[in-house]
């Protein structure tokens, strides 16, 4: 069969990656792809934006696709799913109600409380005045009510600082209709990703990553869209797990059902795990994680398309437990100079080859082909990922693999899976 792809980043790379392995897929053609999907054996890119609905659907019908699988949260939420399925086709992604889990901060907060799900204190309001007068400790969390690809967030550590966050959203900054500030309690602990597969009725979550989500080493410096990630975590035992399982995960979908919203897609629940053990949402998003999909995928032995499929059809209860293979993933993202701030692109990138013969898989995020050459095109322009039996191993090939590539102002953090040595 054929699949269409949504998205130009690495996860849609690994995405186009992971289903070509299985054995159903025959082609997948990405919208609008980067110059790893362009140059991925068995699929092609087709120059179409992610908002342009009516173009995406032009382009599965002409390649007679069986699945879409979106991967970025702005078609989502801007309602991709409910308008390709009018059309017929299958769309693995929520519709844009079940979206807002992502898209509003505040909808999702309000899910959380009627759930009863454990996550920070928060306070909402629609008025800068009676923000500001609420904060009375620091640090403490100002977010903007929507989506702001990781720009949104301020930890505020002096009133000042918290003052000024709030008077950027009612100042526009996110918008001029955001006008919604959420303020939170400040947590403390390691932050997990988990992301699980729902077809609307039953929830199953992927091995479990961490991300690195600061710029600099030691988690220091601004926050990006992140930096490295690896697959699965050891901090989550069994039990937390478990606890996951039934006291976030079930318990969030059967708030959806309620809702009358048939979410059939990913829920990506961003944890902290407290200093005593305790599970809290930090956020939920409405799709695959970036770059932890890579490290994710990489180690999945199930055909992605079946899995995809069984949610997409509401057969999830009876689908085989996922497969995974022995090991253990790393990725390490290359970035260009200046990123998180402003960058330069169209710089040559060497060394892919080489780094692919050391055995990592190196997928694109920020690249793009220009005649024969794969230049960079953003912020995060490779996710270097290698599997390995042990995190050492793992970690040490994929930084083998990361000193053969090359390109003006490669930035990478150094230290991806620290905390794995810090136990
Ligand atoms: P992204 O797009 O990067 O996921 P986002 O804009 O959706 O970001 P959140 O995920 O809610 O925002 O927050 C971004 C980061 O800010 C989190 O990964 C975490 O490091 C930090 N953060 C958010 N909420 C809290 C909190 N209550 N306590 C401590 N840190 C927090």
């Amino acid at each position: 069969m054929n699949v269409l792809v949504v998205g130009n980043g690495g996860r849609e790379h690994a995405l186009a990656w992971t289903l070509l392995r299985a054995p159903n897929v025959k082609q997948v053609i990405c919208t609008p792809g980067n110059g790893g999907t362009a140059t991925l054996k068995g699929c092609h890119n087709e120059p179409v934006a992610v908002d342009d609905f009516e173009g995406i659907r032009r382009i599965a019908q002409k390649y007679n696709v069986s699945l879409v699988v979106v991967g970025p949260e702005v078609p989502l939420s801007l309602g991709i799913t409910d308008y390709l399925q009018q059309y017929n086709l299958t769309v693995f992604g929520p519709n844009q109600a079940g979206a807002q889990l992502e898209a509003s901060k505040a909808w999702a907060k309000a899910l959380m409380q009627q759930a009863n799900i454990p996550t920070a204190q928060t306070a909402v309001f629609t008025d800068a005045a009676a923000a500001k007068a609420y904060i009375q400790t620091l640090p403490i969390v100002i977010k903007a009510d929507c989506l702001a690809a990781g720009k949104g967030v301020t930890i505020a550590d002096r009133p000042e600082i918290a003052y000024a966050a709030i008077d950027a959203i009612f100042a526009g900054e996110f918008g001029r209709e955001n006008q919604t500030v959420v303020i939170e309690e400040y947590l403390t602990g390691q932050e997990v990703s988990v992301l699980a597969l729902t077809d609307g009725q039953t929830i199953r979550p992927l091995i479990p990553a961490q991300d690195h989500k600061a710029i600099g080493e030691g988690d220091t410096g601004p926050n990006t869209g992140g930096m490295g990630a690896y697959a699965p975590t050891p901090i989550l035992t069994d039990s937390l797990s478990q606890r996951i399982q039934t006291e976030i995960l079930e318990p969030t979908l059967a708030t959806l059902q309620k809702r009358g919203i048939d979410y059939r897609g990913v829920i990506y629940a961003g944890l902290m795990i407290t200093p005593d053990g305790e599970p809290k949402v930090l956020e939920f998003n409405c799709r695959f994680g970036d770059p932890e999909t890579q490290a994710v995928l990489a180690l999945l032995d199930t055909p992605l398309d079946e899995v995809i499929l069984a949610c997409c059809q509401q057969r999830l209860a009876e689908f085989p437990p996922l497969s995974w293979k022995p090991g253990v993933a790393v990725c390490v993202v290359l970035a260009s100079a200046g990123y998180p701030g402003s960058y330069q692109k169209g710089y040559a990138i060497t060394g892919v080859e080489q780094a692919t013969a050391k055995g990592a898989t190196v997928f694109h995020a920020g690249t793009k082909l220009s005649g024969d050459q794969v230049i960079t095109d953003g912020g995060r322009v490779l996710g270097v990922t290698a599997v390995g039996s042990t995190f050492e191993a793992a970690i040490a090939l994929t930084y083998e693999a990361v000193d053969c590539i090359g390109f003006e102002g490669m930035y990478c953090r150094r230290d991806i899976g620290f905390r794995l040595a810090q136990g």
